[in-house]
């Protein structure tokens, strides 16, 4: 059998042809496609405002600044998070405050995050790490107590749903102040590479569209069509942060895509679960009751005595290809200096969960017989790994 991957997007003819639809009209940078995928997309998570940028980290970058994150400030967040977390937190000039995580569903622990807060405290980003909401009602409830902002790295989560006040609902409503989205290959729908920024707030919207288009007073859309002439103004420092039309057409035919592949994937999940159930000493993922998770990572927990390392070559040597847990940023060399971050407290959980997790092959085209088969060398790979450390048996 050939290499199972650990992800794989889906892309088809629906895209080559939205794409060329695009390039064939004449205007390729952001224009009407934005605009239509930014409706549909705020439509779908039930959004009031969807802005388009050109990834998820300068949707942080904006975010963090609209609430008035500032040099010398301090944002709560969490290490166990793709580095870009804690960069969009530097690009501002202020300090990442490390939280750990809880051990089960790899999302910041709640109970840890009051005795992290200091009158520096300008934002917390909370993670949906791989898919799975974190705990929503808890962290708005602390935040706004001390007035704090939440600014949701949705990264991962499109399409994934919390249960609020009643009903099922959309990452990206959103429940904090802000959520932040990608359409990186990695994540469940992409458009090479995209972000959004979903908010209620009005003026957060308008000064996202400003400042993406470099704090151009009129969009070069609104300017082409004009049957006046018109001069721009420059009234604030902006950024050059706009998706093109060509990624948003993509991303119009993706969002058509979306619930099939969240139901496939929901579906890959539960086979997983219930398979790796009869495992021993591997434990799956666990989805609160109050969380429906897109499933961008199936993430399992192996035992402390084995070599992550061992365990995902011996898979790899079964054609499957996996990942290690997610990475903790306050380990990498570009947060070695002191006083470029500041751990709150012990980040036991995030190491651990880098060190004994691995991610499996999770994508919506993975086949039930490939499923089984990846079960089947987890089994064998763990079996040698255990028998090679002597405890197997
Ligand atoms: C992928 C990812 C990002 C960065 O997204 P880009 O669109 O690649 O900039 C940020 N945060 C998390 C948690 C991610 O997984």
């Amino acid at each position: 059998m050939s290499q199972i991957p650990v992800a794989k997007p889906v892309l088809d003819e629906q895209e080559v042809e939205a794409v060329r639809r695009v390039i064939m009209s004449g205007w390729v940078t952001q224009g009407p496609e934005v605009a239509a995928f930014e409706q549909e997309f705020a439509a779908y998570v039930g959004a009031q405002y969807a802005c388009a940028v050109s990834n998820c980290t300068t949707a942080l970058h904006l975010a963090l600044r609209v609430v008035g994150v500032e040099a010398g400030d301090e944002v709560i967040t969490v290490s166990h998070t793709f580095i870009a977390t804690a960069n969009a937190i530097r690009y501002c000039g202020a300090v990442p405050v490390f939280v750990d995580i809880e051990k089960d569903c790899y999302n910041i622990d709640p109970d840890l995050i009051e005795a992290a807060i200091t009158p520096r405290t300008k934002a917390i980003i909370c993670v949906h790490q791989l898919g799975m909401p974190c705990d929503l009602h808890r962290i708005v409830a602390i935040a706004s107590r001390h007035e704090i902002p939440v600014i949701e790295d949705a990264a991962c989560a499109t399409g994934s749903e919390v249960f609020w006040k009643g009903h099922w609902e959309k990452i990206g409503k959103p429940h904090g102040d802000i959520a932040c989205f990608s359409f990186h290959p990695r994540k469940v729908v992409t458009t090479g590479d995209g972000g959004m920024l979903t908010t209620a707030n009005p003026e957060y919207d308008r000064k996202f569209r400003l400042w993406r288009q470099h704090g151009m007073s009129v969009t070069d859309a609104v300017r082409h069509g004009s049957r006046q002439v018109i001069f721009e103004s420059y009234p604030e420092l902006g950024y050059n942060y706009r998706m093109t039309d060509m990624q948003a057409a993509v991303g119009r035919e993706q969002l058509k895509r979306l619930p099939g592949i969240i139901a496939r994937r929901r579906e890959i999940a539960r086979q997983y679960a219930e398979q790796l159930r009869s495992t021993a000493n591997v434990m799956p993922p666990i989805e609160p009751a109050w969380a429906r998770s897109n499933w961008q990572s199936f993430c399992i927990r192996l035992p402390g005595y084995l070599d992550q390392r061992d365990v995902m070559q011996e898979l790899l040597d079964r054609g499957i290809s996996t990942r290690r847990g997610i990475m903790n940023i306050h380990l990498e060399e570009a947060y070695a200096e002191p006083g470029l971050s500041r751990i709150a407290a012990s980040l036991k959980e995030s190491v651990a969960a880098q060190d004994y997790s691995i991610i499996l092959p999770l994508y919506a085209q993975l086949t039930d017989i490939e499923l089984t088969s990846v079960v089947d060398a987890i089994r064998a790979s763990l079996y040698s790994c255990q028998v090679a450390v002597g405890r197997a048996g």
